[in-house]
């Protein structure tokens, strides 16, 4: 029988973002690769999103790569503002850039750039159903092809960008590595729904970034609002998984708050999906593997931003990848400095979003309003927030304001000094394999504690 096993320097798996972004960096370093995914070519880049992405991200990106930013009909609209609306009849708003973009379109023209580079090779409709270890190395793919046969794709190096699923790293057991999880648990998962929507007349959210609570959202869910121009918005909600949220239905209540909020309108497409809800992996090499994006748990755990960080980390690891290829030497140390990499670049983003999702877990609904009112969370820290600065604990000059409540404002003061003590160890990330096993016990530590 024919044999239609490949061979190639780097197998990425997963043409997202993450992907299509190292694809187009090892090209441009001209090192052999192969990009698979299991949809069909004109379906890439299509993803179930709020679509806001930041220019930001896709600015540096460009100055460090020269990776295109999005333009034309791929820009839905330029946001300016983003508001928050934390409990009824209160809000917050922040002058805001971002942008709303078409993601089949930019994900498209990216997976197009990839005729550019030679090394690269594109195979669509390829499936990976497994992973190839030897000597507990990772040194290959067990993949079903578009004509339905099964072959091994061997690559020195294997990137894990399949998004969620993590394909890859879920099949590398323990013995391997234990360094990261295999399969995250549910509740570092965060469960979402969107829909893009079409009004009759111009929307009253022109421009405009929403993100609200209400009644019908089990905590700590969150519903968003994003224009994507005159008449279309991106309307969605999202929630980490709890005991006491796991029943609920993302699309159910995205129904309810859709026939409340925008009775009538024309539903133009409508999807589903998980996202991670957690602090980056603690490790995303080992021998032969590296991962990106969602597989590598680089979302910011607020406000969902996932897309910018999967186009980055792509960037990153072709950096490293590029290394351990010229240097011919593909184990988890020659890797490393990309963990160090990613957690001095995404770690206090993380520790943010898990001291913020540990208050809207501790905290009723009815204590923020107290906390908005009081300024005890005021307008410069939701900025702080939304721009992953530090934030000052307020615990010190807002402790007056705060005095009906001192248990409530405790809190507060908790969470913000678990997201320092979080910052703090993810800039001391060892810098070598060795430290590991105590800087993650640190961490964990830290994570573990309740407000
Ligand atoms: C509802 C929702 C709303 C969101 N809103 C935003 C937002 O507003 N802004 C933002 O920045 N981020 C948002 N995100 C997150 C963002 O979509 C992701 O962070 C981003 O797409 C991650 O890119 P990625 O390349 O890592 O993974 P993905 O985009 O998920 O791409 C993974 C690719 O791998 C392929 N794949 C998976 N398994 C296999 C396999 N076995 N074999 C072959 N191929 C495989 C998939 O087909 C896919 O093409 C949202 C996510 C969700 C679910």
């Amino acid at each position: 029988m024919l044999n239609l096993d490949l061979k190639t320097d780097v197998l990425i798996v997963g043409a997202g973002p993450a992907g299509v972004s190292l694809a187009i960096n090892l090209g441009k370093r001209n090192i052999p690769c192969i990009l698979l995914d299991q949809k069909k070519r004109s379906d890439v880049g299509y993803k179930p999103c709020g679509d806001a992405l930041s220019p930001n991200s896709t600015r540096k990106l460009f100055e460090l790569s020269g990776i295109q930013q999005p333009k034309g009909e791929e820009i839905g609209e330029d946001l300016e503002s983003a508001h928050f609306k934390p409990v009824l009849d209160f809000e917050l708003w922040i002058p805001f850039v971002s942008q709303t973009i078409h993601r089949l379109k930019y994900g498209q023209r990216l997976l197009e750039s990839l005729v550019d580079y030679s090394s690269v090779e594109f195979k669509p409709k390829h499936k990976v159903i497994g992973t190839i270890l030897k000597n507990n190395k990772v040194v290959g793919c067990n993949v079903r092809t578009d004509t339905g046969d099964k072959i091994k794709i061997y690559a020195k190096i294997v990137a894990d960008c399949s998004g969620a699923t993590g394909i890859v790293r879920r099949n590398i057991p323990e013995e391997v590595s234990d360094k990261f999880p295999k399969k995250l648990q549910k509740k570092e998962t965060i469960v979402s729904y969107r829909e893009i929507i079409e009004t009759s007349e111009p929307h009253e959210y022109q421009k405009q970034m929403r993100i609200e609570t209400h009644d019908e959202l089990p905590p700590p869910g969150y519903f968003w609002i994003f224009s994507k121009g005159e008449k279309l918005l991106n309307i969605g909600c999202g929630w980490l998984i709890n005991d006491s949220n796991k029943e609920y239905s993302t699309k159910k209540v995205l129904e309810t708050l859709r026939n409340k909020f925008f009775p009538g309108v024309k539903v133009v497409d409508g999807a589903g999906d998980t996202l991670p809800g957690r602090l980056p992996l603690y490790s995303m090499v080992t021998d032969g593997f590296i991962t990106c994006g969602d597989a590598a748990a680089l979302v910011n755990p607020i406000s969902g931003e996932g897309h910018g960080p999967a186009l980055l980390s792509g960037f990153y690891a072709a950096e490293k990848i590029e290394l351990a290829i010229r240097r011919e030497n593909y184990c988890e140390e020659e890797l490393w400095d990309y963990n160090v990499k990613i957690w001095k670049t995404y770690g206090y983003e993380g520790a943010l979003g898990i001291a913020v999702h540990k208050l809207l877990n501790a905290v009723p609904f009815s204590d923020f309003s107290y906390l908005f009112e009081k300024e005890i969370i005021s307008q410069s820290d939701v900025d702080a927030i939304m721009g992953s600065t530090s934030v000052k604990l307020p615990i010190f000059q807002k402790i007056w304001k705060g005095m009906r409540k001192p248990k409530l404002l405790i809190k507060v003061a908790r969470g913000l000094m678990l997201a320092e003590k979080i910052k703090k160890i993810s800039n001391k990330y060892p810098e070598t394999p060795e430290k590991f096993e105590r800087w993650v016990r640190k961490i964990k530590r830290i994570e573990r504690k309740n407000l």
